[in-house]
């Protein structure tokens, strides 16, 4: 027996055989040619038969995976008909006089080349899309049938990456998990196992010789077992058919109210950290998204991202949302969270430092442009913003003047945005104890038990030494959170929680009885605090 470690982008329990998917050998070779008339017709037929691929396949995936995760074929399609990489195509096959195949190889290592280099993230991210297109069209040239043939049945497939277009052609009766070397947490791969709900890991270091072994996924360890002993492989069985059963059970609860016997509603969100992440919170059936953490998008670029950028990613989750709401939190870098280009100084005592709303509100034009991309993607559906680590009553004022601002330069301009409702974090002792006077200046309140632990209970949250005595729980927390809720409520503010301790199961009848309206919770906890709710 012996395991190897990944990153796991899906839980959840898999066992059976292991098998390395080997790849057709797909090397291009240069021929030249003189007819180069004859060469670009056959890329144009090639291009055409390609996207009718592309069509089959998106019907499929829009059955299987839904709108959202379908909407990569779609992609694909329309890079095919790009004008730009149509023209580079067919110019290199008139002016090197070579064959169809070798001029969509160089042009799409040339583009692939080119996104590589971009300093996004997302658009790095194009090149795999890029070579998947190019791939096909080579693939169609050379009389090749359809990719992701090399399946076997029932098993755990491993490869070095998986590129989408290979990842929705698995056929799920037959793949009970997917392990790969590459890979990335926000690659579409990742986005499409999640949705897949079967488990995976990437980043793994796998062996050719693991191919026909027997293998256990541990997607909730991010571990891969080759050949178990016979004990790990009983635990293993007794978890997976515990696991079954309980999903089983929870897949249920999808569509249905999170409403307790007594008639007793509360809006159930998920937290997100990023676009990718509005897949799994869909598949849990989220209400809305309570928490978007939109710091992540600062942490991703190497630069501040534009108004554009960040407009594209709210905007996108706001779709992705389909009218549910979607609060949105301001940029809350600092303490644990930094990024070199911000130039912040090391300090002794960072999670009391100079971080989020601090920040921000020292850096006015940097607010001003994430508020402007978070105003116009409310133009798109239901959008709040929080604002993070208030201490005092001139806090707000200033980031909801700040946002005036926003809107008054958006107006000038004649762009677009709808009405975006205000709250802010209560996440320090100070805001729960002037919660009255905040609540006078927002719409909602969204309690982060995780900061309110660390500063109430004077414990540092990082510090692994104090695991066992941080206990959010507290009592001392508890009736934090029900000072909250009453002072929110006397004035007007409905009140929510979005720090871990919300998916508790064992307090969710206490917070009911407190009166708290919204629940925010990581996509994997709705249905079991859902089920909770409605045995209450
Ligand atoms: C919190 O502090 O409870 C919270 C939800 O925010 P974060 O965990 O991102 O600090
Ligand atoms: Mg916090």
């Amino acid at each position: 027996m012996e395991a190897v470690t990944g990153r796991s982008v899906y839980g959840g329990i898999a066992i059976g055989k292991l098998s390395v998917l080997r790849r057709e050998d797909t090397t291009v070779k240069r021929i030249r040619t003189e007819d180069y008339k004859a060469e670009t017709e056959r890329f144009h037929k090639a291009r055409k038969d390609a996207k009718k691929e592309l069509k089959v396949l998106y019907d499929k995936a829009l059955k299987e995976v839904g709108s959202i995760n379908a909407m990569i074929f779609e992609v694909h399609r329309m890079m095919l008909d790009d004008p730009d990489y149509v023209e580079a195509v067919e110019n290199t096959i008139k002016s090197q006089k070579i064959n169809a195949e070798y001029a969509v190889a160089s042009t799409g290592d040339n583009y692939a080349e080119m996104f590589m280099g971009m300093e996004d993230e997302y658009m790095k991210e194009r090149a795999a899309d890029i070579k998947d297109i190019s791939n096909r069209v080579i693939r169609v040239l050379q009389g090749k049938n359809s990719d992701g043939e090399g399946a076997d049945t029932h098993v755990i497939l491993l490869a070095d990456d998986l590129a989408p277009s290979e990842t929705v052609q698995l056929d799920k009766s037959k793949v009970l998990s997917f392990v790969t070397m590459g890979g990335s947490s926000n690659s579409h791969t990742a986005i499409l196992a999640r949705t897949m709900n079967i488990p995976a890991l990437i980043g793994v270091d796998y062996r050719e010789d693991f191919d026909g072994k027997l293998g256990i996924v541990d997607g909730y360890r991010g571990k891969l077992i080759v050949e178990p002993d016979e004990d790990t492989l009983k635990v293993y069985e007794k978890r997976m058919a515990s696991d079954r059963e309980r999903k089983r059970l929870l897949e249920e609860l999808k569509g249905k109210e999170t409403v307790s016997t007594g008639g007793q509603k509360v809006n159930l969100y998920a937290n997100i950290s990023g676009v990718s992440d509005v897949v799994t919170a869909l598949q849990n059936d989220a209400e809305g998204i309570g928490l978007f953490r939109s710091e992540f998008l600062y942490l991703e670029n190497n630069t501040y991202p534009t108004e554009e950028q960040q407009f594209g990613a709210y905007k996108s989750v706001v779709e992705g949302m389909a009218g549910r709401p979607v609060i949105i939190r301001t940029l809350d870098i600092g303490a644990d969270k930094k990024a070199d280009y911000f130039g912040l100084l090391h300090e002794e005592n960072p999670a009391m430092g100079y971080r989020a709303i601090r920040i921000c509100l020292d850096r006015p034009d940097m607010f001003k442009t994430q508020l402007r991309a978070i105003l116009r993607a409310s133009y798109y559906g239901k959008v709040s913003v929080m604002y993070p680590m208030i201490i005092s009553v001139s806090e707000v004022q200033r980031a909801k003047n700040l946002m005036e601002e926003a809107r008054e330069e958006l107006s000038q301009k004649g762009i677009p945005f709808g009405k975006v409702n205000e709250g802010i974090m209560i996440e320090t002792p100070a805001a729960v104890m002037i919660s009255d006077l905040l609540a006078e200046e927002v719409d909602f309140f969204s309690i982060g038990t995780n900061d309110l632990s660390q500063y109430t209970l004077a414990l540092d949250r990082q510090n692994a030494k104090l695991d066992a005595i941080y206990d959010p729980g507290h009592p001392a927390i508890l009736r934090m959170i029900e000072m909250v809720v009453n002072n929110g409520h006397k004035h007007g503010c409905w009140v929510g929680i979005c720090g871990e301790l919300g998916a508790d199961t064992s307090l969710t009848e206490k917070f009911l009885k407190m009166g708290v309206d919204e629940l925010s919770v990581s996509p994997s906890y709705i249905l079991p605090v859902r089920e909770r709710v409605r045995n209450i």
